[in-house]
């Protein structure tokens, strides 16, 4: 009868367990953004193009001079539990990749329309192109000459999940969220060269470089002029711990605390501990209510402070959590009060 068939247990098929699991990492454009971005990260690039069109909803393209993906590991890039990132439990804790779960490519696969195409070789006219078809998701390769690295383009993302698409916002909202994203990603990996565009227009387009030049350069791009003009820059180093990076004056404080980049080697982070020191800094100088602006780098050497990042959220543990705090406290507190007193002079004179 209907009811007994419906009481029968059955494995899924692979793309609706696929699209389950794409509940948890694909919420919107600036989702798929970052995954895609992250395995280009991974796979050594030096030069990361992100393309979108209708604020990714239509198209999202990430192109990469990384290591490309070989013709025999291709079908694999697409199914689930497939990564080249971990082999064993124990890899798990000496993690140092941004993903390993082997989830992203097939999750957006089944929700979308992926291909990827790829390339090992420096000649240009070799390469290979993967697209997941059906029901079981069955890989299909064919030749496609692509330059050494990896393109991954994702159209109609949520075209055969009504329900998710109906929760895109405008394209203006996604889009947002697009740009908010690359901007954590590019504040990252100053030694990356990086290009945003959006609907056929460069949005962004920042060249690789560590020197402080490139690097001011990058951050007035990224957050504009006027927050430079308006920042200390610091490097402060005590035993293990380095902190440097560029924080607003307090008379650049903004309603919202929504221009506050922290990386911890590396990786960006949301962190009570981390926000209570910033917040404890600047308590003195700024009126309640009011947000500072900041790019901070903190590098931890893991001998002395062990820090354990989640590597899909933005987490963060320190082992010792005490010294972390008083560090970020006392540095910023300073750099803070020693800007005072020549802030006062130049609204003096
Ligand atoms: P994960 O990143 O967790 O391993 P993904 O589904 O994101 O899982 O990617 C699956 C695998 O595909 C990766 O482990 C990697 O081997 C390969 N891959 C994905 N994107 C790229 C890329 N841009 N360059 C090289 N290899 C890639
Ligand atoms: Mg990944």
């Amino acid at each position: 009868t209907v009811v007994e068939e419906a009481r029968r247990i059955r494995v899924l098929d692979p793309r609706l367990a696929n699209q389950i699991a794409a509940g948890e990492v694909v919420e919107r454009p600036a989702s798929v953004v970052k995954e895609l971005v992250e395995n280009a990260i991974d796979a050594g690039s030096t030069r990361i193009e992100v393309e979108l069109e209708a604020g990714g909803a239509r198209l999202i393209r990430v192109r990469d001079d990384g290591s490309g993906i070989a013709e025999d590991d291709l079908p694999l890039a697409l199914s689930r539990h497939a990564t080249s990132k971990i082999a064993s439990l124990e890899d798990l804790e000496g993690v140092a990749s941004l993903g390993f779960r082997g989830e992203a490519l097939a999750s957006i696969s089944s929700v979308s329309r992926l291909e990827l195409v790829a390339n090992v070789d420096d000649d240009p006219r070799s390469g290979w192109r993967v697209v997941a078809e059906g029901r079981q998701m069955e890989p299909r390769v064919s030749p496609a000459p692509h330059p050494r690295g990896t393109s991954v383009t994702v159209r109609d993302l949520f075209f055969n999940t009504p329900a998710r698409r109906k929760f895109l916002r405008t394209e203006k909202t996604e889009y947002g969220h697009v740009e908010e994203t690359f901007r954590r990603l590019a504040l990252s990996r100053f030694d990356i060269a990086w290009v945003l565009r959006h609907n056929q227009k460069t949005v962004q387009q920042l060249p690789a470089g560590d020197d402080p030049a490139r690097r001011e350069r990058r951050i007035a791009a990224l957050l504009g002029k006027g927050f430079l003009d308006n920042a200390l820059h610091l490097d402060l180093a005590v035993g293990g711990l380095r902190l440097w990076g560029w924080v607003g004056l307090p008379t650049h404080s903004r309603a919202q605390a929504d221009q506050q980049y922290f990386f911890v080697n590396g990786r960006v982070v949301r962190d009570r501990l981390v926000a209570h020191a910033i917040r404890q800094a600047y308590r003195d100088v700024l009126f309640h209510g009011r947000h500072p602006v900041f790019v901070l780098y903190l590098e931890v050497d893991p001998m002395v402070v062990d820090v354990n990042v989640h590597p899909t959220k933005h987490e963060v543990r320190f082992r010792d959590g005490r010294l972390v705090h008083d560090f970020l406290f006392s540095s910023l507190h300073r750099a803070l009060a020693e800007a005072r007193p020549a802030e006062r002079e130049a609204q003096a004179g």
